[in-house]
């Protein structure tokens, strides 16, 4: 069984959604195919969730209309049939009475995540009905029935192996089974997500929980490029990754793979191809346990980081400071991307800052603090067996006129990470494709 997953603009048109009908069907294994919301829904429901919070009703009513009128068009190109699109009118209504309801109640965290988790019920029943529409034999298979989260929010992957294995024989001669994306339900049984992005992660999780002979994620781009393309304009695709360049490359930024969407498909060895559905035929990116060069591959940047500084010339050598310092992140539940250390110092940088201010305080006990937000980790990935290629060099002289507030080398063979103010990425990201792509 294949695991496909189609993101918000593989799905955000009409005829982007038929187009993913075809892809589905171009053979006959059997396959579990995650969507994401239509494209623009889950910022539009971000927003609605933004206007309630603030007691903003007018605001979230407006929000509410322009979102139907979205969907009434979209049903309109959509289906060809009156008693089809009447039928997806009213799926979508049952929608709508609840966003309708959500303005006379009281606003709270978990109501917010319902919200959050209509736009991909949306658009997997669409999809259903489209599909019974042109005679393809398919079914709805509810995420919230399978997809589940622990105690610390991360997805249980025994749980939802154990509730996929037991679902997956009732659909026996159903060949396409169709589920949301980013959707689970939590530990309390309350309606969740997997964070923003997240239709990559529960691809990824089927395929795991299912053993999926590979996991295609389609997207408006011919795979993972070698730079981000969003700040850089020369940039191309790369045609194999290994999982831990993968993996590397979501955490630190890349924005067409979830962060943590790599670990499962790397736990059972099911491979990941990332393909484009404006061209289906594209070669777009394998990745696999195997790597094919020991270069560079690829930069990525993740913004919104905070340095930390620790100073304490009286208690960095005496052992045990170290684990108090990462006994204080453990306690906020805070983890730590870079770390740097010198004789009288510990810098570490983090890109949750909910419990900043805790931290502080407890750091301050153990010397002086020092916080530097607004920064940037840009990222090198690639093997760097034993780096005989001076990819280092090349490296500091791209960045040579760039200040760079801490390195990073050495703790991965996968991995160099600097630290820099967000304002010199883009400059950094392009100055780095011309000394390490010639580009
Ligand atoms: P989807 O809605 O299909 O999940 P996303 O917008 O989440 O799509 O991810 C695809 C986008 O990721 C691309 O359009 C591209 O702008 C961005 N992106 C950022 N870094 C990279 C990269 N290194 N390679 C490819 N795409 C990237
Ligand atoms: N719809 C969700 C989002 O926009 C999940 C996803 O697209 O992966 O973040
Ligand atoms: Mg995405």
């Amino acid at each position: 069984m294949q695991v496909l997953k189609f993101g918000g603009t593989s799905v955000g048109k009409p005829e982007r959604m038929k187009s993913v009908a075809q892809i589905i069907t171009r053979n006959d294994e059997p396959k579990v195919v995650v969507l994401s919301a239509l494209s623009g829904t889950t910022n539009a429901l971000v927003g609605l969730g933004e206007s309630l919070a603030a007691g903003k009703k007018p605001e979230a009513k407006d929000r509410i209309d322009t979102l139907r009128a979205h969907y009434d068009g979209f049903i309109a190109e959509l289906l060809d049939s009156q008693a089809k699109q009447s039928e997806a009118r009213s799926i979508i209504d049952e929608h709508f009475e609840f966003f309708e309801i959500t303005l006379k109640i009281s606003f709270n965290e978990a109501l917010n995540r319902d919200i959050l988790a209509q736009g991909e019920l949306m658009s997997t029943k669409l999809f259903t009905l489209y599909l019974q529409e042109q005679g393809i034999n398919a079914a709805l298979l509810p995420a919230l029935e399978f997809m589940q989260t622990n105690e610390e929010g991360e997805p249980d992957i025994a749980a939802i192996s154990d509730a996929l294995n037991t679902k997956l024989p009732e659909f026996e001669n159903i060949p396409l089974l169709i589920t949301q994306g980013y959707i689970c339900k939590n530990h309390k049984g309350e309606i969740d997500n997997l964070q923003r992005g997240g239709s990559d992660y529960t691809a990824s999780l089927i395929g795991a929980a299912i053993k999926a002979s590979e996991v295609q994620i389609w997207t408006d781009i011919d795979g993972m490029h070698n730079n981000d393309p969003r700040v850089v304009d020369k940039t191309f695709p790369i045609a194999e990754l290994s999982f831990d360049e993968a993996a590397e490359l979501a955490y630190f930024g890349a924005k067409i793979l979830h962060p943590a969407s790599i670990w499962p498909a790397q736990k059972y060895g099911i491979p990941v191809k990332l393909l484009n559905t404006m061209q289906p035929e594209a070669k777009g990116t394998i990745i696999s346990k195997t790597t094919n060069s020991d270069d560079v591959k690829a930069l990525a940047a993740k913004d919104g980081i905070t340095a930390i500084k620790v100073k304490s010339s009286r208690m960095l050598l005496a052992y045990g400071f170290l684990r108090k310092i990462f006994e204080i992140f453990e306690k906020y539940k805070t983890s730590i991307d870079m770390i740097t250390t010198s004789e009288v110092a510990v810098s570490v940088t983090i890109d949750e800052d909910a419990n900043l201010n805790k931290i502080v305080k407890e750091l301050n006990q153990l010397g002086q603090v020092e916080i530097d937000s607004g920064q940037t980790i840009i990222c090198v990935v690639g093997n760097f067996v034993a780096e005989q290629k001076g990819i280092v060099n090349k490296i500091f002289e791209s960045l040579a006129d760039i200040p760079i507030r801490m390195i990073s080398y050495g703790g991965s063979r996968h991995n160099i990470s600097l630290l820099t103010d967000s304002a010199n990425k883009e400059k950094a990201l392009k100055r780095l494709n011309e000394h390490l792509f010639g580009l």
